[in-house]
């Protein structure tokens, strides 16, 4: 299959739109990440989600809508917390989890009884999704596995081959995935973090918002997640990456005592000055914000560089910087460091 790269004129929504339509696969650019977009009532186009990335079946797909109305379709019921949530938060990066009408293909919800739909606030993706007159299955357009793409030619890197089209959306606003809380429970549980924080929801709903183990710890042998994608390793550059917990001061020490061959620093800005290794930086010290923006793609520019060892500065945990240790956290299959 030839991949085509378009740009998001016109002439080439109305492409990705056809092709949605006739049940293909088109990565569009969405403010969290490039999405692997396929029509959501149409089983087969779904199939080709999960081959085309190489993801398990078992592991569900986020909706992408452009109305409330489309929400309704999918979902038994928007329940008044529902409805408060994506008042405050879209168009934005935030996944809510309801039971599901059925509608959807059984593919998107991997056999739950559950969906999660989000409203993105790109322009493109929210064209594309109008322009189709469909709700779009879309997990992020990587292979299974590495890290996200922030970038179409990151897209193009993983998908070529793959898909038949890519539109181009310049890089993305956020860079990691949307914030996902479940809401068919009995109390609001946050299964992933993002951009979008657990105090903001909290703020909104006016009652706690629970944080899934699988957050911050590995998942036990016999343990079920609550969402299917946060396992184990995830994100994965082909280097090995550990996370140091220590001081910028100490951190910058320990690199330098390392400098061998293949060994690079994933750091922030500020520790460039003291570092004598190989680097690539994600965001600024206390920026968090700036650190979710960069991480996927410092990454993916690790392997370019042919690093095998990655020692990344470890962020803190509160807030946004939450969605970027979780992830951090995946992509160092755990390996966690104190100095
Ligand atoms: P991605 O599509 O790569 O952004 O990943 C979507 C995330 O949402 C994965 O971690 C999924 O397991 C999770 N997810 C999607 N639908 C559900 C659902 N119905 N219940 C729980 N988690 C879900
Ligand atoms: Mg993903």
């Amino acid at each position: 299959m030839q991949t085509q790269l378009v740009q998001a004129d016109s002439v080439g929504l109305q492409q990705a739109a056809h092709l949605l339509q006739q049940g293909e696969v088109v990565a569009i650019p969405t403010e969290t990440v490039y999405g692997l977009a396929a029509d959501a009532t149409n089983g087969q186009a779904v199939k080709k989600i999960f081959a085309a990335k190489g993801r398990p079946q078992d592991n569900p797909l986020i909706v992408h809508i452009d109305s409330i109305d489309m929400w309704k379709t999918l979902v038994k019921e928007v329940t008044a917390d529902a409805l408060a949530l994506a008042k405050a938060f879209w168009p934005g990066p935030l996944t809510i989890i309801l039971p599901h009408s059925g509608s959807a293909a059984p593919e998107v919800c991997a056999g739950l009884d559950t969906i999660a739909v989000r409203m993105p606030s790109h322009p493109v993706a929210r064209a594309i999704i109008t322009q189709s007159g469909l709700p779009l299955a879309a997990p992020s357009a990587n292979l299974s596995g590495s890290p996200s793409p922030t970038e179409a030619r990151y897209v193009l890197e993983d998908m070529e081959g793959r898909i038949p089209l890519i539109v181009e959306g310049g890089s993305c606003e956020v860079g990691v995935e949307s914030t996902v809380v479940t809401l068919a429970g009995e109390q609001p549980v946050l299964l992933r973090p993002g951009y979008i924080t657990k105090e903001q929801l909290e703020a909104v709903l006016q009652k706690e918002v629970l944080v899934a183990g699988a957050v911050t710890q590995m998942l036990k042998a016999d343990e079920i997640a609550a969402s299917p994608g946060m396992k184990y390793k995830h994100y994965a550059p082909k280097a090995q990456v550990t996370i140091l917990q220590a001081s910028g001061k100490d951190y910058c020490d320990y690199l330098n005592k390392h400098a061998e061959q293949g060994v690079a620093a994933l750091c922030y800005e500020e520790d460039v000055p003291y570092l004598k290794v190989p680097y690539v930086v994600y965001g600024k010290q206390e920026d968090a914000a700036s650190q979710a923006k960069e991480l996927f793609s410092a990454l993916r520019h690790l392997d370019e560089m042919g690093a095998k060892e990655v020692y990344a500065r470890c962020p803190a945990t509160e807030g946004v910087a939450l969605a970027v240790y979780n992830r951090l956290l995946r992509a160092a299959a755990f390996r966690v460091v104190q100095l």
